[in-house]
């Protein structure tokens, strides 16, 4: 498992997968909001769909733009928005999705693998190693001195 080196692309991929969700559930509710339009023909029904129409519309403009900052750290591959790379043979998906996939794991446990080169990555932040100062008042012995070598005769 690989840590997210930097803060704003964790960032980046929580927001993405956030509006790709949303945009998801917007698109059903679109695609039973036309249904129902067609249905009933009324003019309430109209609006419904049209709100739904423009919130699909605007979760789709900010996933692919926040998407356009996620890229996979190892293979570099954009991760939320389409590619036409070669998934990984041991990739998943949810929902008849990859991008599905991976930003449900980003949501949910924080953790997402890329199904592109198939690496796990967590988005929490590596913890600090501890500061490491020069080696100080280390008694240091040679091999000489320390009587471990052969004699010479
Ligand atoms: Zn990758």
């Amino acid at each position: 498992m690989h840590y997210t080196r930097r803060p704003g692309m964790a960032r980046a991929i929580r927001i993405s997968s956030l509006f790709l969700i949303l945009n998801r559930f917007a698109v059903l509710a679109l695609l039973a909001g036309i249904g129902y339009a067609w249905y009933e023909r009324s003019e309430q029904s109209y609006w419904i769909t049209l709100t739904t129409g423009l919130v699909c519309i605007f979760t789709w403009i900010v996933c692919a733009f926040w998407s356009a900052r996620c890229r996979c750290q190892l293979c570099m591959a954009p991760l939320l928005s389409r590619a036409k790379c070669n998934e990984h043979h041991n990739a998943k998906k949810s929902f008849g999705s990859y991008r599905t996939r991976l930003a449900l794991a980003a949501l949910i446990i924080s953790r997402f693998r890329c199904y592109f080169c198939g690496e796990e990555f967590t988005l929490e932040q590596s913890p600090k190693k501890p500061d490491r100062g020069p080696v100080k008042d280390r008694y240091v012995t040679t091999i000489r001195r320390s009587g471990s070598l052969p004699k010479k005769d």
